[in-house]
């Protein structure tokens, strides 16, 4: 996204921006939130590129041209880390990035740190509290409040506006058309999905096929042999809550009955809740699916 898009689609968030880079005014770390779907990855390669760039415009924002400014589209260059799925072991190795050199503007990016584990974050408190000379640190969240008070309390926090729903379901064209639509009206943003994934391709036939296996264990097995066979280590937090989205918008289409919408609702509203507590988001899976079973023998008896 260039500045004139964004500046137009975010101008509370833009007027900030220009006052604090055109007034060389940088706050040593910002916080970009708003829910799923706002431009937050592309503010935060706005401010990297303004940080590194060799000749930035008047005001402040980076020329987009050169070398750096190139680089930092692409989250890498000398003195750009960028990580958008914070781990405890990126919270060493990232400062150990910054040790090496204390030349030039140094960027650390983390998106989407509402989400690193809690055992990340704490790792980085040292980092964002006690800022060495020349490093600016950029998070993004979908909400302020998850993030750790210690830290936001030492960020410029800056909101910015989601798009409307019908220019989301527009934007999203990589997802199949039905799961498109549940995508949108969840609140995602083409950004949420960088690839075209085969797991994409497969979320609303799963959750259609999930549905007709609810009832008995083989739904369960199902979701654990062939949705997300790979345990904590590849079902990331947000294939769990797109499968929860997706399911939502499915049954929100169907015609079941009241009772047991209103039920399967309860059960994801407690899943989404599960998969931001959880170290392992796939055992909010197991814990919606036998929340359902239960929830659907215990309507039948
Ligand atoms: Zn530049």
């Amino acid at each position: 996204m260039d500045k004139e898009t964004f500046c137009k689609a975010q101008p509370a968030a833009a007027r900030i921006l220009k006052q604090m880079l055109s007034g060389n005014r940088m706050a040593h770390a910002v916080l970009f939130w708003g829910p799923r779907g706002v431009p937050s990855s592309e503010a935060a390669e706005l401010v990297t590129q303004a940080l590194v760039c060799r000749n930035p415009d008047p005001d402040g924002f980076g020329c987009g041209k050169c070398l750096e400014c190139r680089n930092a589209a692409e989250h890498r260059g000398i003195g750009v880390y960028w990580n958008s799925r914070l781990q405890k072991k990126n919270a060493a190795e990232l400062q150990e990035q910054f040790s090496l050199t204390s030349e030039g503007s140094r960027v650390c990016v983390l998106e989407n740190f509402d989400e690193a584990t809690p055992q990340a974050a704490n790792a980085l408190l040292k980092f964002i509290e006690e800022p060495q000379p020349g490093i600016t640190v950029i998070l993004t969240a979908g909400e302020r409040s998850a993030v750790l008070p210690t830290i936001e309390s030492r960020c410029l926090c800056i909101q910015l506006r989601p798009m409307p729903e019908k220019d989301r379901a527009k934007a999203l064209t990589q997802l199949p058309e039905d799961l498109r639509q549940a995508a949108a009206s969840a609140g995602y943003g083409p950004e949420d999905f960088p690839e075209p994934d085969e797991f994409l391709e497969r979320i609303m036939p799963a959750v259609k096929h999930y549905i007709t296996l609810w009832d008995v264990p083989d739904g369960l097995l199902f979701l654990q042999l062939e949705v997300f066979p790979a345990r904590a280590a590849q079902t990331t937090r947000s294939m769990v809550r797109l499968f929860f989205e997706a399911l939502q918008w499915q049954v929100r289409q169907s015609e079941l009955e009241a009772e047991t919408k209103a039920m399967v609702f309860d059960a994801l509203i407690q899943g989404v809740e599960a998969v931001k507590r959880t170290a392992d988001p796939s055992l909010a899976i197991d814990q919606m699916a036998s929340r359902i079973r239960k929830g659907i023998n215990h309507d039948r008896t």
